[in-house]
């Protein structure tokens, strides 16, 4: 049997993970790195960049790239990438493709099998579009689990604890989620789940971004978008910085605004306050929702970016009452999670006891006629949030009038009492014999599989007629044959040969960073990426240097680029810049240097810079 694979298929990024020797191993990519940004580009030729390449030319070819498309899994929006139109799942699809080619290079095998995970607050349509992306990647998928089971799985994993009760606290750039686990004689359980799928990193930029263009007396109504564009950067730079130190500058270069100011780790509590207020909500709810107080809470786990703020941290800390928050990476966590999960189905011996159970995170049920008669649907509900999975459940309904001919079962997801308010998963019609509503009793019955996947079946006694569905977007409902049909459509695809990923990453950084400066580092940036395309098509022993030195100088130039430091010819030119290396390094570097300027004397004879 192959191996199987577990993926943390994120927003931002992307990761692999295998059973490996009696523990979960990360999958490095094509760039010998455990991120792979979940970023697409397809450039004219058709040629497709997934990650780190594709993620520079968001910046360079906007219009060909594609990014955050998990937002919109399972819904019908539409990329058009060049003269190529992509769904989200399709964009997917892609991500899941590379990280196949990646994990068969890395084990040396082909891999068939994936389990992939989902954010718990994912509903039927997400978790199928995820599902499908899988199949037309070329993957089998048996098994989609919840995000924080995953990371519970890591952390149960590596702390080796018979008894725990964990919450995992996953805090990304949009999103918040917040669940209540408990790890009992090898059985990981999900107590409760809640959330808040608006609050994210982004609302901290945003208040940064605010807070600097009030205290600069800056007219926001005046500011065109590229301007305010480069604030909300400028904002996440200073977040970023403030996780280092405790005050961090935030400057602002642009035609609009010229402007600099310190800002502190005590300034974002105080004008953040309404951001901490709301992360005590769903706290306070999963605790409510599961029946634990905070003292019986054995472990926090940290998922997701934002956990690395030391105030976010440190108000877990005093909210919990305790001061012992750590972590495993926040940023592996749920990817060692699924290759634990992938340990368990392959039935290694290490982890073959290991039992993991899933809850739905929100209520599923119908929409029926108020008793009111106002005309609105209220909730009838079929299974309730944080219900353990797998569930089926029946209820039997009978039509609104007498003598009605046509049912319509509208199945719904949400808290709300009336229907209108939560989310509309899909409609079921069934045409009945005209008889009184009491003689015509309706079974309805909703199973909600392992993987968070809805099947409504509906039985007519009076007919014996039954009816069957699983909930997908009409628009994207596929037949078996669609989906091999698209699997062979995708095989097809070029993505860009891993043997070529970090020259095309190289190019496509350096061009972003050409575009980005300006004046002589600009025309040397230039000049040195053309060096470097003599150098790729020479195709040499002398490549893998070159790469090295290109990846250094660039990672330099971002440096500067990204701090805004006023350039001034020694600051970058010829070694001055380069610090931290070894004797060879230093003397490798010399040569690429004088290999350069010969290469750039014989092409550029007579510099054309002045
Ligand atoms: P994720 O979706 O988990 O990758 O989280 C992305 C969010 O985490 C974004 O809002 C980032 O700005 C934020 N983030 C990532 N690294 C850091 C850091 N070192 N300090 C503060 N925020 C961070």
């Amino acid at each position: 049997m192959s191996k199987i694979i577990g993926i943390d298929l994120g927003t931002t990024n992307s990761l692999a993970a295998v059973w490996q020797d009696g523990k979960s191993v990360l999958i490095p990519n094509a760039l010998g790195e455990y991120l792979t940004p979940s970023v697409v580009s397809v450039d004219a030729r058709g040629t497709v960049y997934v990650g780190k390449s594709a993620k520079e030319r968001l910046a360079t070819h906007p219009n060909e790239t594609a990014s955050v498309f998990k937002r919109f899994m399972g819904t019908s929006k539409k990329y058009q990438l060049g003269k190529q139109t992509f769904l989200p799942e399709e964009l997917s699809a892609l991500v899941l493709k590379k990280l196949k080619e990646d994990a068969e290079r890395f084990l040396g095998e082909e891999v068939e099998e994936a389990i992939i995970s989902v954010p718990a607050y994912f509903n039927d349509m997400a978790r199928n579009a995820t599902k499908r992306a899988g199949l037309i990647a070329g993957w089998k998928v048996e098994r989609i689990i919840n995000e924080p089971s995953a990371a519970a799985l890591a952390c149960q994993n590596v702390k080796q604890v018979e008894e725990a009760t964990m919450m995992v606290f996953d805090f990304g750039g949009g999103t918040l989620d917040v669940s209540l686990v408990d790890c009992f004689d090898n059985v990981i359980e999900i107590l409760a789940i809640s959330g808040d799928n608006r609050l994210g990193g982004q609302d901290f930029d945003d208040m940064i971004a605010e807070y600097f263009l009030k205290e600069q007396k800056v007219d926001v109504s005046k500011l065109d978008p590229e301007t305010i564009g480069v604030v909300r950067m400028c904002a996440e730079q200073c977040k970023r910085a403030l996780t280092e130190s405790q005050t961090a500058q935030m400057t602002v270069k642009c035609p609009q605004i010229n402007a600099t100011m310190e800002i502190s780790r005590k300034d974002v509590v105080n004008f953040c306050a309404r951001i901490f207020e709301r992360m005590g909500k769903p706290i306070r709810q999963v605790m409510a929702d599961g029946h634990i107080s905070v003292e019986e809470i054995s472990d926090v786990v940290l998922v997701g970016g934002s956990c690395k703020m030391p105030l976010v941290q440190q108000y877990l800390a005093h909210v919990l009452k305790r001061n012992d928050i750590e972590t495993i990476d926040p940023d592996h966590v749920i990817a060692l999670g699924c290759g634990v999960c992938a340990g368990i189905k392959e039935r290694n011996e290490q982890v073959k006891d290991m039992l993991l159970t899933d809850i739905c995170p929100f209520s599923l049920g119908i929409g029926v006629h108020d008793n009111a008669n106002s005309g609105e649907l209220r909730m009838s509900y079929m299974i309730e949030r944080n219900s353990a999975l797998p569930i089926s459940k029946q209820h039997t309904f009978f039509p609104h009038e007498d003598y009605q001919t046509l049912v319509t079962l509208s199945i719904y997801q949400g808290e709300s009492l009336y229907a209108a308010d939560n989310l509309e998963l899909g409609k079921l019609e069934i045409e009945i014999p005209p008889r009184l509503s009491v003689q015509m009793p309706i079974c309805v019955r909703f199973t909600y599989d392992i993987n968070g996947i809805l099947e409504v079946e509906v039985d007519i006694p009076a007919t014996k007629e039954h009816k069957q569905m699983v909930i997908v977007n009409k628009d994207l409902s596929m037949t078996e044959e669609q989906i091999q049909a698209k699997l062979r459509e995708f095989e097809k695809i070029k993505i860009s040969p891993a043997k070529d990923e970090k020259n095309q990453y190289i190019m496509d950084w350096g061009s972003r960073l050409y575009m980005q400066c300006t004046g002589e580092l600009q025309q040397e940036i230039g000049r040195k990426l053309e060096y470097f395309r003599y150098e790729v098509r020479r195709d040499n022993r002398s490549l893998k240097r070159v790469q090295k030195y290109m990846m250094v100088y660039l990672g330099v130039v971002e440096g500067m680029v990204n701090q805004f430091i006023k350039l001034s010819e020694n600051d970058w030119k010829d070694g001055s810049w380069y610090q931290e290396e070894t004797e060879e390094e230093t003397q490798e570097k010399r040569e690429i240097e004088d290999e350069f300027r010969t290469w750039e004397k014989e092409n550029y004879d007579d510099s054309d810079t002045d």
